[in-house]
């Protein structure tokens, strides 16, 4: 299939290799697969090459696997492997077969690091760490030959197995490659191919207390997968040549002889990446935990209100290039904005009440008003609000005097109650602090619905709610996690978090969001879109991105 059968996304140089590869003949159908390792939650950079991986498969009729790099036990954990599965899955991604994990293929590890010993191009070394690294030699210097180096076959093969027999203490020795000293590239300066660690391991117990490092792990897992392309990012480029060197020396599993291409990591403005930093961040408890919808966390997203198309949306939207580069956060909230603002269902919410009574509206009267689910999308339906002789409004739409670009409530003039009726500002009351307490209205009762009523001019549309029938909410409102745009190069970056990341106000929904369903973003008009937080007990209502792009300054009256 080409590119242009394969979909409506632009193409890129990945796209550009499988195109010829399948023109050629070299493979009949792609396989590729998104390799975590379970050490920590996925984040937005994780989507891009799960996207990126999953997408190619989809577009291209092949088959992507998710693979567990699970070769670093002390690290692992399985509340990891578990909501890396549920992040994949809810971003609408179907793994070919069962779920693999690099511990599956540990035995062939172990005969393939045989095969390297029996052809004399991998040693068991002594030197300690710090050995090893004074004989590594530096970019300027080449590295000097192990004493080990030239340890025989029938040697070598007797220590190996007496390293996965534990024979060893942890750290007195290790497997290495045997490659070249004088590399240009560190990685090939006979690289540690396993180590020992008497470590349990979350999949194989206590079968093993020798561990292959990834580089050794990583290209043999995708050859006995039959992996065409592995995709990975860009600080892997050195790292090829030790891919394409051990998959060289083995005698390959499968036909298929997988090769490497590296991308560009996504970076976003004003947030962290690395996973040390993430797990920093939730274990000094600067965030609630993995899922705080301030983190970048897929978890922290949907519990956000984000949705699977808004991300695979944000993917498409940034592409996939060579370059390293920041990309804006006003291009994530783009993409779940551009989403929401065609799905989300509409409600109304006040957020910084004030009470307004309507004078001329009889008392102890409710009646029912029938208003549009979405205004564009007559499909979705009607919902039920209600109307009566007190209302809240937002305090920041009533003003006792105001220039004519304040379309809101101004004292002695008129304004829409959004879906119901025109009223007019007659009067205001104080509170002992000079605190606006209440807003004394009229209405008039022929402008239901109609816009404008009656030849007059009524410009302004303002939210509200009806008092009686209102349910209280809170409303957590978040911003940038951190002040400045690349917190990760900051000395201390916990200096650079901003304080005003959440805050949290008290208001009031319309009664039909009393059971708001948990993750489903509503457009609460004029405020931006919400949706009710999956943790916390009671109405609490996240706010997902507001309805404009605020990272560059709103207009202010
Ligand atoms: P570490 O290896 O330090 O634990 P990692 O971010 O590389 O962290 P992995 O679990 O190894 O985490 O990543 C799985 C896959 O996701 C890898 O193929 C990796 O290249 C890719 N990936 C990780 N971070 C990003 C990012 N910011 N942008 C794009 N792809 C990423
Ligand atoms: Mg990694």
């Amino acid at each position: 299939m080409s590119q242009a059968e394969a979909g409506e996304r632009a193409t890129n140089f990945i796209r550009n290799i499988i195109d010829e590869d399948l023109a050629s003949g070299l493979h009949k159908s792609i396989q590729t697969r998104f390799p975590p390792e379970p050490n920590g939650y996925l984040h937005i950079g994780h989507a891009k090459s799960i996207c990126l991986n999953f997408g190619l498969a989809e577009d291209y009729q092949g088959q992507c696997n998710l693979r567990f790099d699970d070769t670093n036990p002390e690290k692992e954990d399985l509340e990891y492997v578990g909501s890396i599965q549920r992040d994949v899955a809810w971003l609408g991604y179907e793994w070919s077969g069962e779920i693999r994990y690099s511990s599956n293929y540990f035995e062939s590890f172990y005969q393939y690091a045989l095969e390297l010993v029996g052809k004399g191009l991998a040693y068991v070394c002594f030197l300690n760490a710090e050995q090893q690294r004074e004989y590594r030699g530096t970019l300027t210097e080449p590295g000097k030959a192990s004493p080990y180096r030239d340890t025989s076959v029938d040697e070598n093969r007797n220590l190996l197995e007496k390293m996965r027999a534990g024979e060893f203490k942890e750290g007195e020795c290790v497997l290495r490659a045997k490659i070249d000293m004088a590399s240009p590239f560190m990685c090939m300066r006979d690289p540690i191919l396993y180590r020992i660690r008497f470590q349990a391991h979350h999949q194989t117990g206590d079968a093993w207390c020798i561990y292959p490092m990834y580089d050794f792990a990583h290209c043999i897992s995708d050859a006995i997968e039959g992996v065409t392309h592995s995709l990975c990012t860009l600080e892997f480029q050195d790292n090829r040549r030790l891919y394409d060197w051990i998959l060289d020396n083995i005698t390959l599993p499968s036909a298929t002889r997988p090769r490497q291409y590296e991308f560009s990591r996504l970076n976003l403005e004003y947030t962290v990446m690395s996973k040390r930093k993430l797990h920093q961040l939730v274990n000094d408890r600067m965030v609630t935990g993995w899922d705080d919808p301030r983190m970048p966390t897929i978890s922290g997203l949907r519990r956000r209100g984000y949705t699977p198309t808004s991300i695979r949306s944000f993917a498409d939207r940034i592409g996939v290039s060579k370059v390293d580069s920041f990309t804006e956060m006003s291009i994530l909230e783009a993409a779940v904005r551009d989403d929401l603002n065609v799905h989300a269902p509409r409600s109304m919410a006040v957020l910084n009440p004030v009470k307004l009574v309507i004078e001329n509206y009889p008392e102890n009267q409710v009646e029912p008003i029938q208003a549009p689910i979405h205004p564009q999308n007559e499909d979705m339906g009607k919902r039920e609000i209600w109307f009566g002789r007190e209302v809240y409004i937002d305090r920041e739409d009533f003003r006792e005097e105001a220039n004519k670009h304040f379309k809101r409530l101004v004292l002695g003039k008129e304004v829409r109650l959004r879906n119901a009726y025109v009223i007019k500002a007659e009067r205001f009351e104080n509170d002992e602090q000079g605190e606006l307490k209440t807003i004394y209205c009229s209405y008039d009762p022929d402008t239901l619905g109609k816009n404008p009523a009656d030849g007059r001019k009524v410009k302004g549309v303002i939210h509200w709610v009806e008092a009686s029938k209102a349910v209280p909410a809170e409303f957590y409102l978040y911003d940038r996690l951190f002040n400045v745009p690349n917190p990760g190069k900051a000395e201390d970056f916990e200096a650079v978090l901003n304080p005003e990341s959440l805050v949290i106000k008290q208001g009031f929904v319309e009664p039909s969001l009393a059971d708001a369903v948990p993750e489903l973003a509503y457009q609460f008009e004029r405020e931006g879109y919400f949706c009710r937080d999956n943790k916390q007990p009671g109405l609490v209502f996240n706010r997902t991105v507001g309805l404009r792009d605020t990272w560059s300054e709103q207009t202010k009256y």
